[in-house]
């Protein structure tokens, strides 16, 4: 099959665009025939490589993708071919603890389709029959390959983790990256004023038309000051982190009295500084997050058939120039959500 792999780590230019056996899938296992699949920036993080999570090379990324099964293991009786759906990134094991209580990404053996396994920039992927999810026609395939990660990642930052209730302020930093697009949704469907941040005016004229209330320009305005003049000098209560580095100051100085900070991910680096005179005077919380639990998924996933929640797709590219949309991606141009197709 056709494939855009990598096998070793580095920059874009070592990913290849060529052929991939066809996986072999077990009795509980889905292989689909991909349409479509998302990039994300933990696909760039994988193919840079992580000294403390060691993947096998040759590698295939693409955390998550939409198309038709292809086939289905033995033990599979509710799927099958034919069937149109989205391979679902999460693989915890079911059994334990975290898993039984719904905190799948918890879970000490969970796994990623496009990290710990072959991902879905690729014409097939196989994945755990868990992991399939069926879907209707009411969006095309790019639509649904771009929703699953972004929108659980956000649901479980906001929702499961910062407690989000209606008519808290949340600041969404970099609104118009894909993490930033299901945010601003997400936080608006729960009844939040929505602040957000991006590099140009015509980012934040999108992000209004999808339900900011507010937005910031951080290359000409400071962020925190105008937070306070929106808030009446109170602050946001949540600010909606992935940044790092580079907007950590400014969320700091955003939150209000008992805010929390909740953060997903470190595009601009991994270090920052924390002041703990402020931080313990304030009462401010800070909550990691990562990806999300599969009945998290299912609640997101009725919100989009409902219409609440919808894609948004800025650029689609063909499965061969995976690595232009890595770049397009790493140069900030997105609004919303990059897609491969397959
Ligand atoms: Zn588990």
């Amino acid at each position: 099959m056709k494939a855009v792999y990598f096998e070793q780590h580095g920059g874009t230019d070592v990913l290849k665009y060529g052929e991939r056996p066809v996986p072999e899938i077990s009795e509980n296992e889905v292989m689909v025939r991909l349409k479509a699949a998302s990039v994300n920036h933990l696909d760039i993080w994988v193919r840079q490589g992580m000294p403390a999570i060691p993947i096998a090379l040759p590698h295939i990324s693409g955390c998550e993708g939409s198309g038709i099964v292809e086939s289905v293991g033995s033990s599979v009786h509710n799927v099958h071919p034919g069937d149109c759906v989205i391979v679902a990134p999460g693989i915890p094991c079911g059994r334990c603890r975290f898993c039984a209580s719904g905190w799948d990404s918890a879970c000490p053996e969970y796994r990623m389709v496009g990290f710990q396994a072959d991902g879905c920039f690729a014409e097939f992927v196989k994945a755990p029959v868990t992991n399939i999810i069926p879907i209707s026609k009411k969006f095309s395939f790019e639509e649904w390959a771009s929703v699953p990660l972004v929108f659980l990642t956000a649901w479980h930052m906001l929702i499961t983790r910062a407690e989000l209730k209606p008519g808290e302020t949340v600041l969404v930093q970099a609104a118009g990256s894909g993490i930033g697009i299901a945010a601003i949704q997400v936080a608006r469907t729960a009844g939040a004023r929505v602040v957000a941040t991006a590099g140009t005016d015509e980012k934040l004229k999108k992000a209004r038309a999808l339900g900011a209330h507010e937005g910031i320009n951080y290359k000409r305005e400071d962020v925190a000051k105008r937070v306070l003049e929106i808030t009446e000098g109170r602050g946001a209560d949540i600010v909606f982190e992935h940044v790092g580095p580079e907007t950590w100051e400014s969320s700091m100085k955003s939150l209000s009295k008992l805010g929390r900070v909740v953060t997903c991910g470190a595009t601009s680096g991994p270090k920052i500084e924390i002041d703990l005179r402020f931080l313990f005077m304030r009462q401010t919380s800070i909550l990691g997050s990562y990806m999300g639990g599969r009945a998290e998924l299912d609640r997101v996933l009725e919100l989009f058939r409902l219409g609440e929640l919808k894609p948004v797709v800025d650029k689609t590219f063909p499965l061969k120039e995976t690595r232009e949309a890595q770049e397009y991606m790493l140069e900030r141009k997105n609004f919303g959500k990059i897609v491969v197709r397959i």
